[in-house]
Formats: structure tokens, C-alpha cells, sequence
């Protein structure tokens, strides 16, 4: 193994440019003797995470909207639920995730 101290951040990191979740990869460097890459979510934000954890899919944001997930993300108007029917979708939020208007 030959180390390169110079090559802190690796732009020609095969992840550079994906896509995960809401954050996309910036760069990867290393911190330590872990990889991180630094990402840019969807809402704006930048946020460091761990390049395994990325890769594995346990972080997909910057923890704005840790919780929310693909099925409570797609739009549900007109569905119905335990004799519900979703009307439209309010600009409510509770712990992330969207309030839908029934
Ligand atoms: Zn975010």
C-alpha cells in the first residue's frame, strides 16, 4: 500500500456526481481512515456523511427529512385510506413527513 498524502480530496471518485436519496456527491475525501463525501441535499444544504453509509443507502438527506420516506413522498391525492379520500396536500408538516388534507 503506498499512501498519498496529497490526494486528500479525490474529485475522480466514482461516486462523485451520483445521486443518493436527496443528496447528491460534491467530493470525497478522507478523514481519517474513513471516506466521506461532502454532499448537496436537495433542500440547499451541504452535510458531510460517511462514504459507506451513503453507498449502503442509510443516508439519503441531510437530516432535514430523516424520516421521510419514498412511499410517504409520492403524491397520494384521490387515494383513499380506511374510507378517507386525500383531497389535496397542505404545506403541514409533522415529524417531516407531509400532512395530506382528507
Ligand atoms: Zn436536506
Amino acid at each position: 500500500m503506498t499512501s498519498n498524502k496529497a490526494k486528500e480530496i479525490n474529485k475522480k471518485d466514482k461516486l462523485v456526481g451520483k445521486r443518493f436519496g436527496k443528496l447528491k456527491v460534491l467530493s470525497v475525501y478522507k478523514k481519517g481512515k474513513y471516506k466521506k463525501c461532502k454532499c448537496i441535499c436537495d433542500c440547499g444544504n451541504t452535510t458531510d456523511v460517511y462514504y459507506s453509509n451513503l453507498v449502503s443507502g442509510r443516508t439519503v438527506s441531510c437530516g432535514c427529512r430523516g424520516a421521510e420516506i419514498a412511499n410517504s413522498y409520492k403524491n397520494i391525492v384521490g387515494e383513499i385510506y380506511h374510507d378517507l379520500i386525500v383531497e389535496e396536500k397542505t404545506e403541514k408538516r409533522e415529524d417531516g413527513l407531509i400532512v395530506w388534507k382528507m
